[in-house]
This record gives structure tokens, C-alpha cells and sequence, in this order.
């Protein structure tokens, strides 16, 4: 029997056989949630030219010094400038532009004085320019200007390889033109279930039997954390039927196999055999409670992951280990969670193992606090669909009394 490995050692072990995947160009339009394989540079300035970041006057501010509320100063209007427009005015001491925001600023003009503070306060696009415009107050030179490349200077490296898109990046790299982007392909995982008393969902439940929950858990735990899918669905313990969901999962080019259920020593034969016949099969026990028992190996060098067949189980090993895996291939760095201190509202008994226990973490005036929901036994889903967080018992903890603190993982902080 092998040793009991730690909760790190399990994931250091495990990690130390995936890599980050190759790389494809991406149209920006489907590339957010994706990692960028390479940092990105900006070919030109952002913004591009100096604008006006409001409906306006553009001015020239010494004009405007005496500007008083009870008593304005007097400007022509030479011209009439809508976003879009690339002004050929040049402005004169006494002149002024009107002037839209995002609208380019004219020669000469090095400030701009919102409608607001002028006579002329309509901002209505369609209305003709008035030929005189009062100033009411005085402005700062740059003021109301957002200046060209305030944001971005060309040759600027803005954004790392490595780094998962969201969608302001996609709008950012936009407004830089840039199209294409070098992006992490996304894992393919493979998902398939054993065991005899499983049934699909379209088929009716006959005694005995329960739904095959695990593998459409697996495919939405897959999905949200930025890998892709392929579900085999149900594989009866049988060596041929293990041997051709093993071959399909190569034909669909998956980078990895998971399956749930089974892998205690004994109960797993075929799944083994299988493998084995291409490849190899470790049985782990890790010091983690639920999910102690996972297999890992490769069959023809694809990584091979067994969940415990335990619905929770399956769910917290996935939790720990697969989306490290997942991460690791994306190309992102390992995401470390988000996690909370919090304050047990109950005591609570462990047994030693590192556990994941189902919790409401909630807080109040700041003070995080957290208590255990339903029955914690690993087939009892219930309770995992009523908490928002699990609690991390370390290893080596067989009890803790009320008010203790603990690190707790909150499912809503990380999507
Ligand atoms: P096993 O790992 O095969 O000993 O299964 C442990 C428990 O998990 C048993 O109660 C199984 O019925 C249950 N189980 C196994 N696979 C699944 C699955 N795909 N969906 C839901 N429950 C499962
Ligand atoms: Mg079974």
C-alpha cells in the first residue's frame, strides 16, 4: 500500500506531469477568459490624439482669467468641432471652438470650458454653434483635456503573458487595434463514469439504481475553470468498454482523463487493467477528508485522473487537484483563492485529515463568521449546494471549539 501523502505533496506530485499547452491565434472576440501566451505591446498612443473629455468650448485659458460668474468674458466662436472631426482651425487670442467630448482639440486652444460654464449650455449636437460664446468662470490650462498617450505610450508592454483575459483587457485591446491575440489553447478533459447502479438522465430509475451525477458535476467544474469538455458519460466496469472510452477519449485529442468512482484498490480492476495495458496507474491516499482515495497515471501519455465516486468527494478532489491541473495547462500561473478568515459559530470535530467542510461563511459589521450546514457525510450534496464556503481543517486538528479561526474557501469570491 502506498504512503499517505500530504494535501501539498499530492498536489506537487501531480502538477509536476502537466504543462502549459500550445499556443493559437485567437480573434479578439473570442479570446476573453483565455491566457495570453505572450506579453502585448501597444503600437501607438492611448489616447491617440489630445481630446476634450466633455461638451464644451475649447479655449485658451489666458483669455479666460478674468472670467467671473457676475461678469463673463466674451469669446468668438470660429468653429464647431463633433467627435470625429479632425479640426484644421487654428484658434487666435479671443476665439473659441466648440467642441464635443472625445473631439479632437484644436491648435492654439489648451483647455476647455464645459457648456455649463457659458452662456451657451445647450449640449444638443444638432443645434448650430452660437457665433459668441460668455465664459463664466476661468480654467487651468490642460483642464477638461485628456491628453494624447495619458493611458498608453507606444512600445509600452501593458500586459503579461500569462495572464487570463477578462473583458476590459478585451476592450482594451481593442481600442489598440489589436485584432489577433497569442493565446493558451484550452485543455480538453475527458469525463467518464463507472459503476453498475448509474443511469443516465434520460433513462427511468429502476430500483437500486441512482443518476449519474458526477459526470455533468465534472463537465460544469471543467467549464469553469476555463477547460473543455468531453463528456463519455457512463463506461460499465468492463475491460473492453474501459479500453474503447480510453481510445475514444485519445480520438477526441483530449489532454486529460477523469473519471469518478471506483478507485478503491479492489473495485477498480478493469479500470486499471486497462490503463496499465498502455500506461500506468498510481493509488494515492491522501491525508484529505473527503477525497481520499485518487488515482493518477497516464494512458499513452495522456495524464489519467480517478475521483472518488462519492458525489462531495469527487467534487472537493476535483476542487483541489483537477483545477490545478486545468490552470497549470491554461498557461495561467496557479490562481491562488480567495480565502477568508472566519470565526466558527459551532465547535467542530475532525478527525485529523485535512478536511473541507460545507459552511455558510457570512459577515456581519466586518466580523466574518462561519457554521457548518447539513449533514456532512460525502454523498450528501445538500449540503454543499447550501453553503457558499468550505472550511479548511488542518491536518493534525481533531477538534475546535467555538470562536476559533479558520481559513475558509468562499465559492462566490471566485465565481
Ligand atoms: P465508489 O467510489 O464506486 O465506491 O462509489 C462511492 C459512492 O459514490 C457510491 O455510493 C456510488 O453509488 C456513488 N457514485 C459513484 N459514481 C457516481 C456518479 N457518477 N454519480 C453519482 N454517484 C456516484
Ligand atoms: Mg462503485
Amino acid at each position: 500500500m502506498v504512503a499517505l501523502l500530504s494535501v501539498e505533496e499530492a498536489q506537487q506530485r501531480l502538477l509536476s506531469a502537466f504543462h502549459p499547452l500550445d499556443v493559437e491565434n485567437l480573434d479578439l472576440i473570442h479570446a476573453a477568459g483565455r491566457v495570453l501566451a505572450g506579453p502585448v505591446q501597444s503600437t501607438f498612443d492611448i489616447p491617440s490624439f489630445d481630446n476634450s473629455s466633455m461638451d464644451g468650448f475649447a479655449v485658451r485659458s489666458s483669455d479666460v482669467v478674468q472670467a467671473h460668474p457676475d461678469r463673463g468674458v466674451q469669446l468668438m466662436v470660429v468653429a464647431d468641432i463633433p467627435a470625429g472631426n479632425n479640426p484644421q482651425v487654428v484658434l487666435h487670442a479671443g476665439q473659441a471652438a466648440r467642441i464635443m467630448t472625445g473631439a479632437p482639440i484644436p491648435e492654439g486652444a489648451d483647455a476647455v470650458v464645459p457648456v455649463e460654464q457659458t452662456d451657451f449650455s445647450d449640449r444638443n449636437p444638432d443645434l448650430e454653434a452660437p457665433k459668441k460664446v460668455r465664459i463664466f468662470h476661468p480654467v487651468a490650462a490642460g483642464a477638461y483635456i485628456r491628453p494624447r498617450g495619458q493611458d498608453v505610450h507606444p512600445g509600452e508592454a501593458f500586459l503579461q503573458g500569462g495572464f487570463r483575459l477578462r473583458p476590459q483587457e478585451i476592450g482594451f485591446l481593442a481600442m489598440l487595434g489589436i485584432a489577433q491575440v497569442s493565446v493558451y489553447r484550452l485543455p480538453r478533459v475527458a469525463v467518464f463514469s463507472t459503476g453498475d447502479e448509474l443511469v443516465p438522465l434520460d433513462r427511468p430509475l429502476t430500483p437500486g439504481k441512482i443518476y449519474d451525477s458526477n459526470s455533468l458535476t465534472l463537465v460544469a467544474l471543467i467549464k469553469k475553470y476555463g477547460g473543455m469538455p468531453v463528456n463519455l458519460g457512463i463506461i460499465p466496469d468492463r475491460l473492453p468498454a474501459i479500453k474503447s472510452g480510453l481510445e475514444e477519449a485519445l480520438a477526441q485529442n483530449v489532454d486529460l482523463i477523469l473519471s469518478s468512482a471506483g478507485v478503491s484498490v479492489g473495485a477498480f480492476d478493469f479500470v486499471r487493467q486497462a490503463v496499465e495495458t498502455e500506461g500506468h496507474l498510481d493509488f494515492w491516499r491522501v491525508n484529505m477528508r473527503p477525497g481520499k482515495p485518487v488515482v493518477f497515471g497516464s494512458y499513452r501519455n495522456i495524464p489519467y485522473i480517478g475521483l472518488p465516486g462519492n458525489p462531495v468527494s469527487a467534487f472537493v478532489a476535483f476542487e483541489v487537484f483537477v483545477r490545478l491541473a486545468i490552470q497549470k495547462m491554461s498557461g495561467s500561473g496557479m490562481m491562488p483563492r480567495p480565502v477568508q478568515r472566519v470565526r466558527l459559530t459551532q465547535p467542530i470535530d475532525s478527525d485529523g485529515r485535512q478536511s473541507y467542510l460545507r459552511a455558510i461563511a457570512s459577515n456581519a459589521g466586518g466580523e466574518w463568521s462561519a457554521r457548518l450546514t447539513g449533514h456532512q457525510g460525502s454523498g450528501n450534496m445538500r449540503s454543499l449546494v447550501q453553503a457558499n464556503a468550505l472550511l479548511l481543517v488542518p491536518s493534525g486538528v481533531k477538534s475546535l471549539p467555538i470562536g476559533a479561526e479558520l481559513d475558509a474557501w468562499l465559492f462566490d469570491l471566485d465565481g
